[in-house]
C-alpha cells in the first residue's frame, strides 16, 4: 500500500511512489509513499487559495483548539511516533522521542498564540484620531524542510502560519516521507478544514520551483542547506513571495583554561555527537585555549571512546547511523580533505555491525586551523575539530570568521570571559556552559550572515514572518 499526498481534503497517490529506507538496516522498508509532481503540488496550492479566506476568518479560539488538540495527541503518542521517526532518520530512541514531545509542545504553544492576537491601539498626532495596528495572515504558505528533524522543524513551521490563519502546501525532505505524513495525519484528524494543510511528498528537484515561484504563494519557509537556500529565494522573490531561510551553521565552542572540563566534555560530546552531529546547530569548532587543550583532547577522545554507535532504537546505542549513503559519503570526503590539510583524524571509520547499515564511528579532527576547508563549511555529520588559540581574544576572533552564525558558545567559570564573548560573539544564538545545540520553543531561533535570511522561527517572534501588519486610522468625527 502506497501511502498517500493529502490534497485539498482527500488521500491521493502520485504518478510515482518511493520505498522510506531504515538507515540502521537497509533490509528493512518502512512503507511506500507517494511522490507528488509538479500538477499535485498545483493541486495543492489551488486548494490551499480555496481554503485560505475561511480558515482566516475562524475566530482564534477554534483555530486554537484544533492546534491544542494536535499538540496534545502528539504528546500522548511521542513515545510510539519518537520510535518510529528514529526507525526512518536514524536518531537515538532518546532523541526520537524527545522530537516528537518536543513537537507537540511547539504546536501547543502556537496553539496559544491564535488566541493572543496580537495588535496596538495608539493615539495619533492628529486630535481625534486613534490608530489600531493589527495583524493579518499572510496567505499561502509553501513549507519546505529538511530531513534531520522531520517533525520538529515542520511542526515549527506549519504550527504558527496555521495559528496565525495562513494556508499551508508543506513539502518534507524525501528521505523522511513516515514522520511528515504521521504529522499532516494527527493535525488533520484534530479537525482542520479541508484544504488548510496540503501535504506534498516528493523530490524537490522536481517540485521545488513550483512551491517557491508559483504566484499564487505569498511566503516560503525554508530550512536546508545554503545551495538550496538560495536557488529557494531567488525563485521566491522573482514574484514578491515574502521568504525566510534557515541553512546550517559552522558552531564555535570556546574552551577556556578556567573550564569545569567534566561539564565541558560532557557539552562537546552532547553538542558535536548528538543527533548523530546532523543539526544545523552542532559544536562543530571547539576552540580551546593553549593551557587546557591537550587535557581537553585527551578527556574528549577518551569519551568518544564510550559512544556506542549502532540501531538507532537499541536501548544500549547512544549514536545512530547517518541518515544515507550521500550523507556518509560526504562524511568520508571531509575527513579526507581534513588529513589532507594535516589535521590528526582520531575515529571516523566505516563499522561493520553486522547488520547493514550508514555506521560511522564519530570522529575528532586534532590540530585543525580555523582556515581548513572542514572549519569554513558544513559537514552535517559526527566530525568536530579542535582549534588550538592562546587566549579569550583569540578564541573569540577565531569564532567569528566564519561566514555562518547561527550559535556559540563557551565554557568558563569566568563571569567576565563570559560576558564579554556573549557579547562579541556575532552567532544569533549563544550559550554559556551549554552546547550549541538545544534550543527551547518558545524564544527566537535562527542566526545571522549565511546561517538565516528573514525574520526570526519559534516563541512570538514566528509571528512576523506568518502575520502581515495593517495600521487602521480612525477619526470619531
Ligand atoms: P537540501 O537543501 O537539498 O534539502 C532541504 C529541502 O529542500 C528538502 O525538502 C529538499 O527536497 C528541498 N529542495 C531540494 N531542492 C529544492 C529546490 N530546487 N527548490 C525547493 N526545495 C528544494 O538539503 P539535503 O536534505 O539534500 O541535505 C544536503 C546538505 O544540506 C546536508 O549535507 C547539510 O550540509 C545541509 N543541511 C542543512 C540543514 C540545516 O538544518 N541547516 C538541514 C539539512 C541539510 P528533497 O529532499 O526532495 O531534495
Amino acid at each position: 500500500m502506497v501511502n498517500a499526498n493529502y490534497i485539498g481534503g482527500q488521500w491521493l497517490t502520485g504518478p510515482d511512489a518511493r520505498p522510506d529506507v531504515n538507515p540502521s538496516d537497509l533490509g528493512d522498508v518502512i512503507g511506500e509513499f507517494a511522490r507528488a509532481d509538479a500538477t499535485q503540488a498545483e493541486a495543492a496550492i489551488a486548494a490551499a487559495v480555496d481554503a485560505q479566506k475561511g480558515w482566516a476568518a475562524l475566530p482564534g479560539a477554534a483555530r486554537a483548539e484544533i492546534l491544542d488538540r494536535a499538540g496534545g495527541e502528539l504528546l500522548a503518542r511521542c513515545e510510539e511516533l519518537g520510535d518510529a521517526l528514529s526507525r526512518e532518520e536514524g536518531k537515538t530512541l532518546t532523541e526520537g522521542v524527545a522530537e516528537v514531545r518536543r513537537a507537540g509542545q511547539i504546536v501547543k504553544f502556537h496553539a496559544g498564540e491564535a488566541v493572543r492576537n496580537p495588535g496596538e491601539f495608539l493615539g495619533s498626532v492628529r486630535a481625534d484620531v486613534e490608530i489600531v495596528v493589527s495583524r493579518e495572515p499572510v496567505g499561502v504558505v509553501s513549507v519546505i524542510t529538511p530531513w534531520n528533524f522531520p517533525m520538529a522543524i515542520p511542526a515549527w513551521k506549519i504550527a504558527p502560519a496555521l495559528a496565525h490563519g495562513n494556508a499551508v502546501v508543506f513539502k518534507p525532505a524525501d528521505l523522511v516521507p513516515s514522520s511528515a505524513w504521521s504529522l499532516v495525519d494527527v493535525l488533520i484528524r484534530a479537525g482542520l478544514p479541508e484544504g488548510v494543510l496540503n501535504l506534498v511528498m516528493g523530490s524537490g528537484r522536481e517540485i521545488g520551483d513550483v512551491l517557491t515561484g508559483d504566484e499564487r504563494v505569498d511566503a516560503v519557509s525554508f530550512t536546508g542547506s545554503t545551495s538550496t537556500g538560495r536557488r529557494v529565494r531567488e525563485s521566491a522573490q522573482s514574484h514578491g513571495a515574502r521568504v525566510q531561510l534557515e541553512m546550517g551553521g559552522k558552531n564555535p565552542l570556546i574552551i577556556l583554561d578556567d573550564a569545569d572540563l567534566d561539564a565541558t566534555v560532557a557539552g562537546a560530546v552532547e553538542g558535536s555527537f548528538g543527533s548523530t552531529g546532523q543539526r544545523c546547530t552542532a559544536s562543530s569548532r571547539l576552540v580551546v585555549t593553549d593551557r587546557i587543550h591537550d587535557e581537553f583532547v585527551q578527556r574528549l577522545t577518551a569519551a568518544r571512546n564510550e559512544i556506542i554507535v549502532g540501531d538507532a532504537r537499541h536501548p544500549d546505542t547512544t549514536m545512530g547511523p547517518v541518515v544515507d549513503a550521500d550523507q556518509l559519503a560526504q562524511d568520508r570526503r571531509y575527513l579526507d580533505v581534513a588529513a589532507a590539510e594535516g589535521a590528526e583524524v582520531v575515529g571516523g571509520e566505516l563499522l561493520d555491525l553486522g547488520t547493514p547499515g550508514h555506521y560511522l564511528a564519530p570522529a575528532l579532527l586534532v590540530g585543525t586551523r580555523n582556515d581548513h576547508v572542514v572549519n569554513r563549511e558544513e559537514v552535517f555529520g559526527p566530525v568536530a575539530s579542535v582549534i588550538r588559540v592562546n587566549d579569550l581574544d583569540e578564541a573569540i576572533a577565531v569564532a567569528n570568521d566564519t561566514e555562518f552564525g547561527l550559535t556559540a558558545g563557551i565554557y568558563t567559570t569566568s563571569l567576565s570571559a563570559a560576558t564579554r564573548f556573549r557579547r562579541q560573539s556575532t552567532a544569533g544564538m549563544v550559550m554559556v556552559n551549554l552546547p550549541t545545540a538545544g534550543v527551547d520553543y518558545h524564544v527566537p531561533f535562527g542566526g545571522r550572515r549565511g546561517s538565516s535570511f528573514g525574520p526570526r522561527e519559534q516563541g512570538r517572534d514566528a509571528r512576523d514572518f506568518y502575520t502581515s501588519t495593517k495600521t487602521s486610522y480612525v477619526s470619531g468625527m
